[in-house]
């Protein structure tokens, strides 16, 4: 079905020159040499997220302004100036450096979204830390992943988080010190042994630091991503990457100086990192952080109470707030919100009609990537919407669809989508694995791993992806990950894990499941191997169905044929099949 564009009010062409982003123009180039004119350099032309984010504004005639309303699980609230972060911060960076954390080490945070999460996130930031977030609903399995293939040297978390992955801490060679925060969880559990308390190390440091010199090339942010076969990979980020985050808060999210802004992603995700943190503070925005979960009444009143004017989230989220209903928008007063953003997976259109007269406004699609570290292709707040699509490429960045030898297709032809590299939010590496972060570069083009199109009005519609990696609710699942977890399970001989489509979270984990010999397929034993998943990943990210089979479709070779389980499962042609194992 097409549905009707939503058109914007055109601006007055006496006064403004309409101009598409045009790769080619020079004056694109000069767009990007305005912004990092903006931004407010280091001497000696170093640039640190950290100062962007919060002390440039902190040493400025923003220093009084709120920077973050932190509304926690309960209904508390509490308030920070730029000025309180700006100090916090530097005393965690004296924590750090009193560690013997140095620049380039990595620091990273299982915290729930608290106050402590962000002053960790800039005091690691100011000593040249590279600072990796991670999902605080992670189970032991993917926390010790990550943490032992990135080295990281300091662990801040919470009391509950650290008695959840308590068994993988000894595992963890090269992590010197956990540090545990108490307060923000009101919990006071004596500490483990060995763990130091956030809050007495924070008493005793000073508040007087000056950033470490970094470059717009050292590391700065990791994030881990998943792909299709091996272990998920870190994506690691520049500080060059706030140029890009920064431009796109004032061009996609609009951010202006009277702001209230509210991202609902949570920075163990890139979009909670790059658009929870960076792109807001950057800007000189105050931002709201709400610590509690999804409910559909509790996310309007946190609207309403706030007075949130931009508000950045995603499809998964829009879909669970039509379920709810459209009585319960109208119990609240959001005439506050002036745009409203969606990224992570494709943004139906039905969701945008459906958001029309709920919020009087379109829902602005936008796509990126953990890779890209920015928004590339986005619906700008001026440009008409065409419900289904992700909008056009922003400035001073080419995007094309290009065939399977890499050359560019003709408009109106699927194909893999790429980016042409050199944005400035681009990742550099694959933490210790160069091999892998080459193989996403061909011909000159980063292929992206979607497939998608573009119209003859330079419009780009997301029609896939091209690889097994799962989509659910806007996180991205290795299937690998999963699989090696099942067959940790005592009964589990081998899994193979597929997305199931579903109609809220885009699709579902599901897991094929054969047998060690001498165990019988039964309801008790489904419900054990999915409680051992979700134990030891996080709820959302074990399966959510499991099936059982006798034995799983294999290539010769021996690997899974995850493709032919899922051309099953959705009663579609099973393709290609010359490379299955005979039985
Ligand atoms: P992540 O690296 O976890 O941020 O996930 C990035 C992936 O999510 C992309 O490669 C797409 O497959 C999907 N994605 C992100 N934004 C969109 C969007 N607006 N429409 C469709 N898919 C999207």
């Amino acid at each position: 079905m097409d549905y009707q564009v939503i058109r914007k009010p055109k601006p007055d062409e006496s006064r403004v020159k309409p101009r598409l982003p045009d790769p080619g123009d020079p004056h694109d180039a000069a767009i990007w040499e305005t912004v990092q004119k903006e931004l407010d350099w280091l001497p000696g032309g170093f640039l640190n997220k950290a100062y962007e984010c919060i002390d440039r504004h902190a040493l400025g005639p923003n220093q009084g302004k709120k920077a973050l309303v932190w509304e926690g699980k309960n209904g508390e609230v509490e308030t920070y100036t730029f000025a309180e972060l700006k100090r916090e911060s530097d005393k965690f960076a004296n924590v750090l450096n009193g560690l013997g954390v140095e620049k380039g080490d990595r620091v990273f945070m299982l915290m729930e979204r608290v106050p402590e999460l962000y002053v960790a996130f800039f005091g690691g930031l100011k000593v040249g830390a590279v600072v990796g977030p991670l999902f605080s609903a992670f189970g032991p399995e993917p926390v010790k992943d990550r943490l032992l293939d990135s080295g990281a040297k300091i662990l801040v978390t919470q009391p509950g988080l650290r008695r959840r992955i308590a068994e993988v801490i000894p595992d963890l060679q090269q992590l010197r010190h956990v540090i545990v925060a108490n307060t923000a969880s009101r919990d006071p559990s004596p500490l483990a042994e060995g763990d130091l308390s956030y809050e007495a190390l924070m008493s005793e440091a000073s508040s007087e630091w000056e950033i470490v010199e970094t470059t717009m090339y050292d590391h700065s942010v990791m994030h881990y991503t998943s792909g299709t076969t091996g272990k998920p990979k870190g994506a690691v980020h520049c500080h060059h990457a706030i140029v890009q985050q920064y431009a796109t808060g004032k061009w996609v999210l609009d951010l202006h100086e009277d702001d209230i802004y509210w991202c609902t992603a949570d920075p163990g995700w890139v979009t909670g990192t790059s658009y929870g943190i960076l792109a807001p503070w950057s800007n000189g925005v105050t931002q709201v952080i709400y610590e509690g979960g999804f409910r559909a009444s509790a996310w309007y009143e946190v609207i309403e109470k706030h007075g949130v004017t931009v508000w950045y989230t995603a499809p998964t989220a829009i879909r669970m707030l039509m379920k709810a209903g459209t009585d319960v928008p109208k119990r609240h007063d959001l005439s506050s919100l002036r745009h409203i953003l969606s990224v992570g997976e494709p943004l139906n259109p039905e969701a945008i009609m459906w958001g029309l007269p709920v919020f009087q406004q379109a829902i602005h699609d936008n796509w990126w990537q953990t890779e890209t570290g920015a928004i590339l292709i986005a619906n700008y707040p001026a440009m008409d919407v065409r419900p289904g699509s992700m909008g056009k490429p922003i400035p001073g960045v080419e995007a094309a669809i290009l065939d399977d030898d890499y050359v560019r297709l003709p408009v109106g032809t699927e194909g893999h989508l790429a980016i042409r590299p050199g944005w400035p939010s681009m990742f550099r590496t694959y933490w210790r694995d160069s091999e892998r972060y080459n193989s996403r570069f061909r011909k000159g083009w980063y292929i992206t791993g979607d497939r998608a199109r573009v119209d003859q009005d330079g419009y780009y519609w997301f029609v896939g992806r091209e690889d097994d990696v799962i989509n659910t609710a806007g996180h991205l699942v290795g299937p690998f990950e999963v699989e090696s977890v099942l067959i940790g399970h005592p009964a589990v001989a081998e899994a193979g894990v597929i997305g199931k489509p579903d109609p809220i979270a885009m699709e579902v984990v599901k897991a094929f499941v054969a047998l060690k010999d001498g165990f019988e397929p039964s309801q008790k034993l489904r419900s054990e191997i999915m409680g051992f998943a979700r134990e030891r990943m996080a709820a959302g990210i074990a399966p959510r169905e499991i099936e059982f089979l006798p034995s799983l479709p294999k290539t010769r070779s021996g690997k899974i044929m995850r493709r032919l389980l899922k051309a099953r499962e959705l009663g579609l042609p099973e393709g290609d099949t010359s490379t299955l194992e005979e039985d």
